[in-house]
Protein backbone atom coordinates (compact mmCIF):
# COMPACT_ATOMS: atom_id res chain seq x y z
CA UNK A 1 0.00 0.00 0.00
CA UNK A 2 2.97 2.55 0.76
CA UNK A 3 4.14 2.09 -2.85
CA UNK A 4 0.51 2.65 -4.20
CA UNK A 5 0.34 6.17 -2.42
CA UNK A 6 3.61 7.35 -3.12
CA UNK A 7 3.39 6.35 -6.49
CA UNK A 8 0.02 8.41 -6.62
CA UNK A 9 1.07 11.23 -5.34
CA UNK A 10 4.25 11.01 -7.84
CA UNK A 11 1.27 10.79 -10.92
CA UNK A 12 -0.45 13.86 -9.23
CA UNK A 13 2.34 15.82 -9.70
CA UNK A 14 3.43 15.06 -13.02
CA UNK A 15 3.29 17.70 -15.87
CA UNK A 16 3.52 17.81 -19.58
CA UNK A 17 7.19 18.88 -20.02
CA UNK A 18 8.17 22.16 -20.21
CA UNK A 19 10.36 23.39 -23.09
CA UNK A 20 8.93 20.87 -26.01
CA UNK A 21 8.91 22.93 -28.89
CA UNK A 22 8.80 19.97 -31.44
CA UNK A 23 6.14 18.01 -29.10
CA UNK A 24 8.36 14.81 -28.98
CA UNK A 25 8.84 14.72 -25.39
CA UNK A 26 5.04 15.33 -24.43
CA UNK A 27 4.38 12.71 -27.20
CA UNK A 28 6.28 10.37 -25.40
CA UNK A 29 5.48 11.27 -22.03
CA UNK A 30 1.58 10.86 -23.55
CA UNK A 31 2.57 7.18 -24.72
CA UNK A 32 4.06 6.23 -21.38
CA UNK A 33 0.81 7.21 -19.63
CA UNK A 34 -1.36 5.08 -22.09
CA UNK A 35 0.49 1.92 -20.87
CA UNK A 36 0.14 3.51 -17.51
CA UNK A 37 -3.34 3.59 -17.77
CA UNK A 38 -3.69 0.11 -19.31
CA UNK A 39 -1.99 -1.43 -16.26
CA UNK A 40 -3.64 0.62 -13.39
CA UNK A 41 -6.69 -0.86 -15.26
CA UNK A 42 -5.04 -4.61 -15.38
CA UNK A 43 -4.33 -4.08 -11.90
CA UNK A 44 -7.64 -2.86 -11.08
CA UNK A 45 -8.85 -6.85 -12.57
CA UNK A 46 -6.44 -8.38 -10.58
CA UNK A 47 -7.07 -6.44 -7.67
CA UNK A 48 -11.00 -7.21 -7.66
CA UNK A 49 -10.57 -10.99 -8.72
CA UNK A 50 -8.86 -10.98 -5.15
CA UNK A 51 -11.68 -9.25 -3.45
CA UNK A 52 -14.34 -11.93 -5.09
CA UNK A 53 -12.15 -14.72 -4.46
CA UNK A 54 -12.13 -13.83 -0.81
CA UNK A 55 -15.75 -13.07 -0.54
CA UNK A 56 -15.49 -9.59 0.90
CA UNK A 57 -18.89 -8.52 -0.99
CA UNK A 58 -20.68 -11.89 -0.21
CA UNK A 59 -20.04 -11.38 3.34
CA UNK A 60 -22.82 -8.50 3.91
CA UNK A 61 -25.20 -10.36 1.56
CA UNK A 62 -24.13 -7.89 -1.58
CA UNK A 63 -21.50 -8.41 -4.38
CA UNK A 64 -18.27 -7.82 -6.00
CA UNK A 65 -19.66 -5.59 -8.35
CA UNK A 66 -21.82 -3.45 -6.39
CA UNK A 67 -19.39 -2.91 -4.07
CA UNK A 68 -17.12 -1.57 -6.13
CA UNK A 69 -19.82 0.65 -7.89
CA UNK A 70 -20.41 1.93 -4.13
CA UNK A 71 -16.42 2.71 -3.80
CA UNK A 72 -17.07 4.89 -6.81
CA UNK A 73 -16.31 3.41 -9.70
CA UNK A 74 -18.37 4.04 -12.83
CA UNK A 75 -21.17 1.15 -13.52
CA UNK A 76 -19.87 0.36 -16.96
CA UNK A 77 -16.15 -0.15 -15.65
CA UNK A 78 -17.32 -2.29 -12.84
CA UNK A 79 -19.46 -4.45 -15.41
CA UNK A 80 -16.13 -4.58 -17.78
CA UNK A 81 -13.63 -5.75 -14.73
CA UNK A 82 -15.85 -8.15 -13.72
CA UNK A 83 -16.31 -9.50 -17.16
CA UNK A 84 -12.55 -9.48 -17.11
CA UNK A 85 -12.65 -11.27 -13.78
CA UNK A 86 -14.80 -13.69 -14.85
CA UNK A 87 -12.83 -14.44 -18.20
CA UNK A 88 -9.06 -13.76 -18.29
CA UNK A 89 -8.45 -17.02 -16.34
CA UNK A 90 -9.37 -18.96 -18.95
CA UNK A 91 -7.59 -16.60 -21.57
CA UNK A 92 -4.31 -16.92 -20.55
CA UNK A 93 -2.62 -14.91 -23.55
CA UNK A 94 -4.76 -12.49 -23.40
CA UNK A 95 -4.09 -11.88 -19.53
CA UNK A 96 0.24 -11.33 -20.29
CA UNK A 97 -0.90 -8.72 -22.59
CA UNK A 98 -3.50 -7.07 -20.75
CA UNK A 99 -0.45 -7.28 -17.75
CA UNK A 100 2.24 -5.51 -19.50
CA UNK A 101 -0.03 -2.56 -20.31
CA UNK A 102 0.19 -3.04 -25.04
CA UNK A 103 -4.17 -3.57 -24.90
CA UNK A 104 -6.25 -0.68 -23.52
CA UNK A 105 -9.08 -2.25 -21.06
CA UNK A 106 -11.50 -1.40 -23.82
CA UNK A 107 -9.44 -3.75 -25.79
CA UNK A 108 -9.34 -6.62 -23.77
CA UNK A 109 -13.13 -6.42 -23.36
CA UNK A 110 -13.72 -6.46 -26.67
CA UNK A 111 -11.57 -9.61 -27.11
CA UNK A 112 -13.66 -11.01 -24.08
CA UNK A 113 -16.96 -10.36 -25.40
CA UNK A 114 -16.62 -11.50 -28.52
CA UNK A 115 -15.28 -14.84 -27.29
CA UNK A 116 -18.43 -15.06 -25.31
CA UNK A 117 -20.28 -14.23 -28.58
CA UNK A 118 -18.40 -17.40 -30.42
CA UNK A 119 -19.28 -19.59 -27.48
CA UNK A 120 -22.60 -18.66 -27.67
CA UNK A 121 -23.04 -19.41 -31.24
CA UNK A 122 -20.95 -22.53 -31.29
CA UNK A 123 -23.26 -25.63 -30.89
CA UNK A 124 -20.97 -27.62 -29.06
CA UNK A 125 -18.52 -26.03 -26.25
CA UNK A 126 -15.72 -25.06 -27.41
CA UNK A 127 -12.06 -27.28 -26.62
CA UNK A 128 -9.52 -25.38 -24.85
CA UNK A 129 -7.51 -25.42 -28.38
CA UNK A 130 -10.46 -23.93 -30.03
CA UNK A 131 -11.23 -21.10 -27.52
CA UNK A 132 -7.03 -20.53 -27.59
CA UNK A 133 -7.52 -20.29 -31.67
CA UNK A 134 -9.76 -17.62 -31.57
CA UNK A 135 -8.35 -15.65 -28.35
CA UNK A 136 -4.67 -15.47 -30.59
CA UNK A 137 -6.42 -14.67 -33.56
CA UNK A 138 -8.41 -11.68 -32.05
CA UNK A 139 -5.56 -10.77 -30.08
CA UNK A 140 -3.56 -10.58 -33.22
CA UNK A 141 -5.50 -8.36 -34.75
CA UNK A 142 -6.23 -5.97 -31.48
CA UNK A 143 -2.28 -6.01 -31.38
CA UNK A 144 -1.90 -4.61 -34.70
CA UNK A 145 -4.32 -1.94 -34.93
CA UNK A 146 -7.65 -2.34 -35.07
CA UNK A 147 -10.43 -0.79 -33.09
CA UNK A 148 -12.31 -2.70 -29.77
CA UNK A 149 -15.45 -2.43 -32.34
CA UNK A 150 -13.65 -3.52 -35.16
CA UNK A 151 -12.37 -6.65 -32.97
CA UNK A 152 -15.70 -7.70 -31.51
CA UNK A 153 -17.36 -6.99 -35.35
CA UNK A 154 -14.47 -9.51 -36.55
CA UNK A 155 -15.61 -12.12 -33.51
CA UNK A 156 -18.94 -12.01 -34.80
CA UNK A 157 -18.33 -12.81 -38.55
CA UNK A 158 -16.70 -15.97 -36.55
CA UNK A 159 -19.29 -16.80 -34.85
CA UNK A 160 -21.68 -16.09 -37.59
CA UNK A 161 -19.26 -18.85 -39.97
CA UNK A 162 -18.83 -21.44 -37.51
CA UNK A 163 -23.25 -21.54 -36.93
CA UNK A 164 -23.61 -21.47 -41.22
CA UNK A 165 -20.62 -24.28 -41.01
CA UNK A 166 -23.05 -26.78 -38.67
CA UNK A 167 -26.11 -28.03 -39.92
CA UNK A 168 -28.37 -27.33 -36.99
CA UNK A 169 -26.58 -23.52 -36.57
CA UNK A 170 -29.52 -20.86 -36.49
CA UNK A 171 -27.93 -17.53 -38.49
CA UNK A 172 -27.78 -14.82 -35.49
CA UNK A 173 -30.95 -12.97 -37.54
CA UNK A 174 -32.61 -15.58 -36.90
CA UNK A 175 -31.52 -16.63 -33.09
CA UNK A 176 -34.33 -15.70 -30.53
CA UNK A 177 -31.86 -16.69 -27.97
CA UNK A 178 -29.98 -12.98 -28.83
CA UNK A 179 -32.87 -11.36 -28.14
CA UNK A 180 -32.90 -8.66 -25.55
CA UNK A 181 -34.84 -5.49 -24.48
CA UNK A 182 -32.94 -3.33 -22.17
CA UNK A 183 -35.16 -0.50 -20.41
CA UNK A 184 -32.93 2.50 -18.39
CA UNK A 185 -34.47 5.78 -16.37
CA UNK A 186 -32.71 8.51 -18.14
CA UNK A 187 -31.45 10.96 -15.65
CA UNK A 188 -33.88 13.36 -16.55
CA UNK A 189 -36.70 10.88 -15.98
CA UNK A 190 -37.44 10.26 -19.76
CA UNK A 191 -37.21 6.01 -20.34
CA UNK A 192 -34.56 4.73 -22.99
CA UNK A 193 -35.52 1.47 -24.65
CA UNK A 194 -33.11 -0.49 -26.48
CA UNK A 195 -33.91 -3.80 -27.67
CA UNK A 196 -32.01 -6.64 -30.08
CA UNK A 197 -34.43 -9.09 -32.01
CA UNK A 198 -34.66 -11.31 -34.45
CA UNK A 199 -35.09 -10.48 -37.96
CA UNK A 200 -38.83 -11.25 -37.54
CA UNK A 201 -39.61 -9.47 -34.58
CA UNK A 202 -38.00 -6.60 -36.08
CA UNK A 203 -39.83 -6.56 -39.11
CA UNK A 204 -43.47 -6.92 -37.37
CA UNK A 205 -42.11 -3.99 -35.51
CA UNK A 206 -41.59 -1.80 -38.44
CA UNK A 207 -44.46 -2.65 -39.83
CA UNK A 208 -46.41 -1.74 -37.08
CA UNK A 209 -44.83 1.30 -36.96
CA UNK A 210 -44.51 2.05 -40.31
CA UNK A 211 -48.69 1.46 -40.73
CA UNK A 212 -48.80 4.08 -38.11
CA UNK A 213 -46.38 6.95 -38.73
CA UNK A 214 -47.49 8.40 -41.92
CA UNK A 215 -47.03 11.98 -41.79
CA UNK A 216 -50.94 13.65 -41.52
CA UNK A 217 -51.59 17.18 -42.38
CA UNK A 218 -51.74 20.12 -39.50
CA UNK A 219 -54.99 22.11 -39.33
CA UNK A 220 -53.80 24.70 -41.07
CA UNK A 221 -52.75 22.81 -44.05
CA UNK A 222 -48.52 22.66 -43.42
CA UNK A 223 -47.07 19.63 -43.71
CA UNK A 224 -46.88 17.33 -40.71
CA UNK A 225 -44.11 19.11 -38.64
CA UNK A 226 -42.97 15.54 -36.55
CA UNK A 227 -39.51 14.66 -37.76
CA UNK A 228 -39.78 11.24 -38.88
CA UNK A 229 -38.60 10.03 -35.57
CA UNK A 230 -40.85 11.72 -33.70
CA UNK A 231 -43.95 9.97 -35.75
CA UNK A 232 -42.38 6.64 -34.99
CA UNK A 233 -42.46 7.53 -31.37
CA UNK A 234 -46.23 8.45 -31.55
CA UNK A 235 -46.57 5.32 -33.36
CA UNK A 236 -45.12 3.43 -30.79
CA UNK A 237 -47.04 4.57 -28.22
CA UNK A 238 -50.30 3.79 -30.20
CA UNK A 239 -49.16 0.14 -30.64
CA UNK A 240 -49.11 0.08 -26.81
CA UNK A 241 -52.39 1.93 -26.44
CA UNK A 242 -53.72 -0.99 -29.07
CA UNK A 243 -52.01 -3.57 -27.90
CA UNK A 244 -54.18 -2.88 -24.71
CA UNK A 245 -57.61 -2.96 -25.76
CA UNK A 246 -56.92 -6.10 -28.10
CA UNK A 247 -56.00 -6.17 -31.96
CA UNK A 248 -59.72 -6.50 -33.36
CA UNK A 249 -60.28 -2.76 -32.32
CA UNK A 250 -62.07 -0.50 -34.84
CA UNK A 251 -64.36 1.66 -33.88
CA UNK A 252 -65.14 2.79 -30.30
CA UNK A 253 -62.94 5.24 -28.77
CA UNK A 254 -62.56 3.76 -25.44
CA UNK A 255 -60.23 4.11 -22.42
CA UNK A 256 -56.64 3.43 -23.90
CA UNK A 257 -53.66 2.22 -21.60
CA UNK A 258 -54.05 0.74 -18.52
CA UNK A 259 -52.08 2.99 -16.51
CA UNK A 260 -52.59 3.38 -12.48
CA UNK A 261 -52.47 7.34 -12.34
CA UNK A 262 -52.51 8.00 -8.29
CA UNK A 263 -53.82 11.89 -7.66
CA UNK A 264 -53.94 13.16 -4.03
CA UNK A 265 -57.27 14.63 -3.50
CA UNK A 266 -55.28 17.75 -1.60
CA UNK A 267 -53.23 18.70 -4.67
CA UNK A 268 -50.37 18.89 -2.71
CA UNK A 269 -48.56 16.10 -3.93
CA UNK A 270 -47.47 15.43 -7.61
CA UNK A 271 -50.02 12.43 -9.20
CA UNK A 272 -47.85 9.32 -9.75
CA UNK A 273 -47.73 6.18 -11.56
CA UNK A 274 -46.49 2.75 -10.23
CA UNK A 275 -43.49 2.35 -12.13
CA UNK A 276 -41.99 5.85 -13.32
CA UNK A 277 -43.25 8.12 -10.48
CA UNK A 278 -44.04 11.69 -10.06
CA UNK A 279 -45.17 13.41 -13.54
CA UNK A 280 -46.00 16.92 -14.46
CA UNK A 281 -49.20 18.49 -13.56
CA UNK A 282 -49.92 18.79 -17.41
CA UNK A 283 -48.99 15.03 -17.64
CA UNK A 284 -51.40 14.29 -14.91
CA UNK A 285 -54.49 15.87 -16.76
CA UNK A 286 -53.75 14.73 -20.11
CA UNK A 287 -53.76 10.77 -18.92
CA UNK A 288 -56.77 11.37 -16.60
CA UNK A 289 -58.73 13.21 -19.68
CA UNK A 290 -59.99 9.96 -20.66
CA UNK A 291 -60.39 7.01 -19.29
CA UNK A 292 -61.92 6.21 -15.55
CA UNK A 293 -61.75 7.13 -12.09
CA UNK A 294 -61.89 5.34 -9.13
CA UNK A 295 -61.71 7.34 -5.28
CA UNK A 296 -59.68 5.58 -2.78
CA UNK A 297 -59.55 6.90 0.35
CA UNK A 298 -55.88 6.26 2.14
CA UNK A 299 -55.06 6.09 5.75
CA UNK A 300 -51.74 7.84 7.17
CA UNK A 301 -49.71 4.55 5.96
CA UNK A 302 -51.11 4.95 2.62
CA UNK A 303 -53.17 1.99 3.14
CA UNK A 304 -56.65 1.87 1.36
CA UNK A 305 -59.42 2.46 3.73
CA UNK A 306 -62.38 3.15 1.58
CA UNK A 307 -62.93 2.34 -2.26
CA UNK A 308 -65.38 4.81 -4.12
CA UNK A 309 -66.96 3.37 -7.52
CA UNK A 310 -65.25 3.01 -10.31
CA UNK A 311 -66.92 5.11 -12.92
CA UNK A 312 -65.62 5.69 -16.97
CA UNK A 313 -64.85 9.24 -17.54
CA UNK A 314 -67.15 9.15 -20.75
CA UNK A 315 -69.60 6.27 -20.97
CA UNK A 316 -70.08 4.09 -24.14
CA UNK A 317 -72.97 6.33 -25.41
CA UNK A 318 -71.30 9.32 -25.15
CA UNK A 319 -68.15 8.17 -26.53
CA UNK A 320 -70.53 6.46 -29.93
CA UNK A 321 -72.16 10.35 -29.89
CA UNK A 322 -68.83 11.89 -30.31
CA UNK A 323 -67.59 9.21 -32.96
CA UNK A 324 -70.43 10.28 -34.87
CA UNK A 325 -70.59 13.98 -34.66
CA UNK A 326 -66.18 14.32 -35.37
CA UNK A 327 -66.03 10.67 -37.07
CA UNK A 328 -61.73 11.12 -36.61
CA UNK A 329 -59.00 12.77 -34.73
CA UNK A 330 -60.28 16.58 -35.17
CA UNK A 331 -56.91 17.84 -35.63
CA UNK A 332 -55.18 15.27 -38.07
CA UNK A 333 -58.09 12.79 -39.36
CA UNK A 334 -56.51 9.49 -37.92
CA UNK A 335 -59.21 7.18 -37.32
CA UNK A 336 -61.46 6.37 -34.47
CA UNK A 337 -59.63 3.13 -33.29
CA UNK A 338 -56.23 5.47 -32.81
CA UNK A 339 -58.21 8.29 -30.75
CA UNK A 340 -59.46 9.03 -27.37
CA UNK A 341 -62.52 11.79 -25.83
CA UNK A 342 -60.43 14.78 -24.70
CA UNK A 343 -62.57 16.71 -22.38
CA UNK A 344 -62.72 20.18 -23.61
CA UNK A 345 -62.32 21.37 -20.08
CA UNK A 346 -60.60 18.95 -17.97
CA UNK A 347 -63.40 17.25 -15.34
CA UNK A 348 -60.70 18.26 -12.54
CA UNK A 349 -62.00 21.61 -13.11
CA UNK A 350 -65.33 20.79 -13.08
CA UNK A 351 -66.11 19.94 -16.87
CA UNK A 352 -68.76 17.67 -17.25
CA UNK A 353 -68.71 14.31 -19.29
CA UNK A 354 -71.08 15.42 -22.09
CA UNK A 355 -71.68 15.81 -25.73
CA UNK A 356 -70.66 19.07 -25.56
CA UNK A 357 -67.59 18.81 -24.09
CA UNK A 358 -65.58 15.91 -25.50
CA UNK A 359 -63.80 15.86 -28.70
CA UNK A 360 -62.22 12.91 -30.75
CA UNK A 361 -58.27 13.16 -30.31
CA UNK A 362 -55.66 10.92 -31.43
CA UNK A 363 -52.20 10.39 -28.89
CA UNK A 364 -50.40 12.10 -30.68
CA UNK A 365 -52.65 15.55 -31.23
CA UNK A 366 -54.05 15.05 -27.78
CA UNK A 367 -50.26 15.72 -26.49
CA UNK A 368 -50.48 18.97 -28.57
CA UNK A 369 -53.26 19.64 -27.37
CA UNK A 370 -52.37 19.51 -23.54
CA UNK A 371 -48.87 20.46 -23.88
CA UNK A 372 -47.83 22.31 -26.72
CA UNK A 373 -50.04 25.23 -26.86
CA UNK A 374 -53.03 24.21 -28.91
CA UNK A 375 -56.55 24.94 -27.63
CA UNK A 376 -59.89 22.92 -28.31
CA UNK A 377 -62.80 25.28 -28.03
CA UNK A 378 -66.76 24.42 -28.91
CA UNK A 379 -68.35 26.62 -31.65
CA UNK A 380 -71.89 27.80 -31.57
CA UNK A 381 -72.39 25.23 -34.13
CA UNK A 382 -71.53 22.78 -31.37
CA UNK A 383 -68.70 21.19 -33.44
CA UNK A 384 -65.18 21.87 -31.77
CA UNK A 385 -62.71 24.27 -33.16
CA UNK A 386 -58.99 24.37 -33.21
CA UNK A 387 -56.60 27.13 -31.66
CA UNK A 388 -53.85 27.30 -32.81
CA UNK A 389 -50.37 27.95 -30.87
CA UNK A 390 -49.05 31.71 -31.40
CA UNK A 391 -45.83 30.16 -32.81
CA UNK A 392 -48.25 28.84 -35.88
CA UNK A 393 -50.78 31.38 -36.11
CA UNK A 394 -50.37 34.30 -34.06
CA UNK A 395 -53.28 35.78 -34.05
CA UNK A 396 -54.53 32.24 -33.29
CA UNK A 397 -57.51 31.90 -35.74
CA UNK A 398 -59.85 29.00 -34.92
CA UNK A 399 -59.69 26.29 -37.67
CA UNK A 400 -62.60 23.75 -38.22
CA UNK A 401 -62.23 20.09 -37.24
CA UNK A 402 -60.63 17.74 -39.76
CA UNK A 403 -63.98 16.21 -40.86
CA UNK A 404 -65.65 19.65 -41.06
CA UNK A 405 -62.80 20.93 -43.32
CA UNK A 406 -62.70 18.55 -45.65
CA UNK A 407 -66.32 19.23 -46.46
CA UNK A 408 -65.47 22.63 -46.85
CA UNK A 409 -63.26 21.80 -49.38
CA UNK A 410 -65.34 20.01 -51.21
CA UNK A 411 -68.16 22.25 -51.05
CA UNK A 412 -65.43 25.12 -52.82
CA UNK A 413 -64.67 22.79 -55.69
ZN1 LIG B 1 -54.60 13.58 -34.46
ZN1 LIG C 1 -57.35 15.83 -23.05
Amino acid sequence: MPELTSLLDQLIETTPPAEDPTGTATFDALNVLRLIRNIVDHQIVTHTAQLDDLGVAQKTGSTTKKMVIEMGFAPAAALRAMRSVDALPELPALARHAADGRLSPEHVDAIIRGITQIEKRCPATLSDDERSEYEIELLGQALSGATPAQVFEHARTIANALVEATDSGIPAADDASLNTVNVHTTDDGRIDIRADLTQVVGEKFLAMIDERSCPRPEPDGADDRRTAEQRRADAFELILDQAALGASIDSIGSPRTQLLLTIPATGADPATLPWTGSVSQATAKRLSCDGSLTEVVLDDEGVPLQMGRTNLLFPAHLRKAVIVRDSCCVKCGAPPSHTQVHHVRHWADGGPADLDNGCLLCQRCHTQVHHHGWDIVMGSDRHPWLVPPVSIDPQRRPLPAYNRRTMRLDDAA
